[in-house]
């Protein structure tokens, strides 16, 4: 039996995650669960997979979830710091799937208690790439990836052949206004950034895959978890989103990874791994395929990918500030306080007007990014951007 630990359980890849465990409870303990607010499905998730301990980030749930779960022997922490202690708690694998750079701190500390730690969470791999990786090989960490398309590069990627990898490809669905035209994309609401054609997602990384930031920090992300200079890192529009990555070698073999676009796939490779279990979720009928297409990314209409790479070239003080310029105006646009472009001119803005410069440590990457956080909303203030959606 292997002990697991989900921080960001009610979420999309959380509730993805917990239903696999409860697809094979034979296999699995769970040590602890963790929430922002959604003390309910909390509850009724720690109940379900019996888990030892349930925290909940915001503390004026404490007293419901606490009363959601009388009668059963589950510890109910709350606060800020409860997230970051329930990383503590020693476990086999430990499940990154919280949203966004807040994710950050409680990976750090989970470095140190989990054998394995499984990464759905990207925003902190982008902001805190090296310093991340240090500390996981300093304590000797196992980072699987979660997100599709790395996972299925982890798959494929043959580490004892590394020198004979030419490339690697993240394929991307394109959004949903992959066909639109650039004019029309001004006037893109909340509801129609968030519908995704292929995958069922939390609402950030939905308008990020929209605006193809998603792609854009995938790409970054790539280039942490697999030690991989920029222009060896390659995307390709796919809209089918059943090819999720592929790996090529200097032999001219391309080798892909395949799958539904069901995020149960990747939860139960890291789950199981290195052995392999059933997933709970879609398979894959290649004979009801019609066609697999491929196509460049549109960069004039979604310059993210771009601004990515040009991140990358200047280093951390500039990958932070895509990062987080992009979490404020993601918000901002979810809030319908500004449109949907505004957030490239935000994330752009922010981009060219910070300086690089060296972080050195944790502490340091934390306060910058509070920093950033702060100018962009001071940006979006003053430039008159709130005003005009
Ligand atoms: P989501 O919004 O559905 O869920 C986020 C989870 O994090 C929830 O459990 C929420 O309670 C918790 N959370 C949010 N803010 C928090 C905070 N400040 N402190 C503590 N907990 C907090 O998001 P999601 O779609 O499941 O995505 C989670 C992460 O996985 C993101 O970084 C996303 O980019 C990545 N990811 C998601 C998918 C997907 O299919 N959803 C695929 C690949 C990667
Ligand atoms: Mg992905």
């Amino acid at each position: 039996m292997k002990t697991i630990s989900v921080l960001g359980a009610t979420g999309s890849v959380g509730e993805s995650t917990i239903d696999l465990i409860l697809s094979a409870p034979e296999q699995f303990s769970v040590e602890c669960l963790t929430a922002e607010s959604n003390y309910k499905k909390l509850a009724a998730q720690a109940i379900a997979v019996n888990a030892k301990h349930a925290v909940i980030a915001d503390e004026q749930y404490y007293d419901d979830l606490k009363a959601a779960l009388s009668g059963h022997n589950i510890e109910v922490t709350a606060g800020r710091q409860a997230i970051i202690d329930a990383a503590r708690i020693e476990a086999d694998i430990i499940i990154g799937a919280i949203v966004g750079f807040a994710g950050l701190e409680p990976l750090m500390v989970a470095l140190e208690h989990g054998k394995s730690v499984a990464i759905a969470n990207k925003e902190p791999l982008v902001a805190a790439g090296p310093l991340f990786m240090d500390k996981a090989r300093a304590c000797g960490t196992t980072i699987l990836p979660v997100d599709s398309e790395h996972n299925g590069v982890f798959q494929i990627f043959d580490e004892a052949n590394k020198a004979a990898i030419s490339r690697i490809v993240l394929t991307a669905s394109g959004g949903p206004f992959r066909t639109w035209d650039a004019a029309d994309m001004d006037a893109v609401t909340p509801q129609q950034a968030v519908a995704h054609p292929n995958w069922s997602m939390g609402a950030k990384i939905s308008v990020d895959s929209a605006t193809l930031m998603n792609k854009a920090l995938e790409v970054i992300e790539a280039c942490i978890l697999f030690d991989m200079p920029p222009e060896q890192v390659e995307v390709l529009v796919h809209p089918q989103s059943i090819v999720h990555a592929m790996v090529e070698y200097n032999d001219g073999s391309i080798l892909t990874h395949m799958g539904a676009p069901d995020m149960r796939t990747p939860i139960a490779h890291v789950l199981a791994w290195p052995d392999r279990m059933k997933t709970s979720g879609k398979t894959l009928d290649l004979s009801a395929l019609q066609t697999l297409d491929f196509e460049q990314v549109d960069h004039a209409k979604f310059p993210a990918v771009q601004q990515a790479y040009d991140c990358l070239k200047r280093g951390q003080a500039a990958c932070v500030t895509f990062n987080a310029a992009n979490e404020v105006a993601v918000a901002a646009f979810l809030a319908e306080e500004i449109s949907f472009t505004d957030i490239y001119k935000t994330v752009d803005h922010m981009v060219k007007e910070v300086e690089d410069r060296t972080i050195e440590n944790l502490d340091a990457l934390i306060a910058f990014n509070d920093e950033i956080r702060q100018k962009t909303r001071n940006f979006l203030e003053k430039s008159g951007l709130l005003r005009a959606a």
